[in-house]
């Protein structure tokens, strides 16, 4: 069979199904106003929550290249672990209060580096239902029982923890801190008191709480006044809030040791660039001081909330900086997403397989960037679809 007529048909049924996936060409810088296909455009679809990705301080670090290259040249077990990966780690680990952090170039590549690095065979990984497709993959591609739980429901989790431990399985929990696709937030202190109680690992993701909630940015487990205890491990991505690229894990030093010696996602890859790294840096110090962004991102959330509850929007139960307009059908969700886009916003269709089936929705993304002015306009045009 040619490559050609295997997936000539699967295309077409994606296009007859409209989930059809193509990828919006953006010839601006990545703020609120950008263009997109041609198109300016308000920008409601990026995860840039402190509008840092154009932000001077980045910039200014990012022409700075005086002790370092662009290239790291190799992986970091190799000759490719720089003094900026190394200060970066380390003041990560300062802020956050973690013995040690280990940097990933994404997030993907760190939620399967853990999962499959520190799982055995007769260990079970306990996961929310609507967890990240990152984690999802990393349980299936570990030796690791997976069980999922209903979403956010406690008492599922209780059981499954129970059953873990008749059948004397070490387990791991893992769940998203902010569900990336529906903005709601994990009762954290519950998971970590059950945790706890059934001597479970804990491996929470963090990549749209880092930068955002807590004291100074601290994220998730600063916003419900938790600290790192030596079973919970920590991953933040640096791609979101401090809009830049890449990922960290923050835990004991013995996991980010294990990770070292063992993570193949770690340790057959070359280390992010150098200047990356020192960009990262600056972006950390730009998160620290940003309470006025931090104000202003929930000043945009609630006025956008107030306007949907004015023009009778459905929008899925959420105090984040995403929030998920319901839709149901794929179809509807793209013809909303098109008559958005003919009044100058853009807000991605998010489908299946990504959601449940029926649960096609609008995802809006809130930054601290946008101006009232400028969420009016798009409650403006959404009261028009
Ligand atoms: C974006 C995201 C990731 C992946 O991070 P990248 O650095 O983009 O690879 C992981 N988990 C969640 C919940 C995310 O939203």
């Amino acid at each position: 069979m040619s490559i050609e007529s295997r997936f000539q048909p699967l295309l077409a049924q994606r296009e007859q199904d409209y989930l059809t996936r193509s990828r919006p060409l953006v010839t601006s810088p990545q703020t609120p106003a950008m263009q997109i296909n041609g198109c300016q455009v308000i920008n409601f679809s990026s995860n840039d929550y402190l509008g840092l990705a154009n932000h001077p301080a980045l910039k200014q670090a990012a022409a700075n290249t005086e002790h370092s290259s662009y290239g790291s040249g190799a992986a970091h077990l190799v000759t490719g672990h720089h003094l900026e990966h190394h200060l970066l780690e380390d003041e990560l680990a300062d802020w956050l209060g973690a013995e040690r952090v280990l940097l990933f170039s994404t997030g993907y590549m760190a939620n399967l580096a853990v999962l499959q690095t520190l799982t055995q065979k007769g260990d079970v990984i306990i996961g929310d239902k609507l967890n990240h497709a990152s984690l999802i993959d990393g349980a299936l591609h570990s030796d690791a029982d997976f069980k999922r739980y209903p979403h956010l429901d406690m008492q599922a989790l209780e059981q499954r923890l129970q059953k873990a431990q008749t059948q004397k399985q070490q387990a791991i929990i893992t769940s998203d801190s902010i569900f990336s696709m529906d903005g709601d937030l994990a009762p954290l202190d519950q998971i970590q008191t059950l945790a706890n109680q059934y001597h479970a690992w804990l491996y929470i993701d963090d990549a749209h709480g880092i930068g955002v909630l807590g004291k100074q940015g601290k994220g998730a487990l600063s916003h419900f006044d938790l600290t790192l205890q030596p079973d919970t491990i920590l991953m933040g991505t640096l791609g979101k809030a401090f809009g830049c690229s890449g990922a960290f894990v923050a835990g004991s030093s013995t996991v980010i040791e294990s990770l070292i010696n063992f993570a193949r996602p770690y340790i057959y890859t070359t280390a992010m660039s150098p200047v990356n790294a020192h960009v990262c840096r600056a972006a950390l110090e730009v998160v620290k001081k940003a309470e006025s962004e931090r104000q202003q991102l929930q000043q945009n959330i609630q006025q956008f909330k107030q306007g949907a509850k004015e023009i009778g929007l459905t929008l899925h139960p959420s105090n984040s900086a995403i929030q998920a307009i319901l839709l149901g059908e794929s179809e509807t969700a793209l013809a909303w997403s098109k008559g958005l886009k003919q009044q100058g916003i853009w807000a991605t269709a998010i489908r299946p397989p990504t959601v449940p089936n029926n649960t096609a929705r609008l995802r809006i993304t809130l930054s601290a960037a946008h101006t009232s002015q400028q969420v009016e306009q798009l409650l403006q045009a959404l009261k028009n679809c």
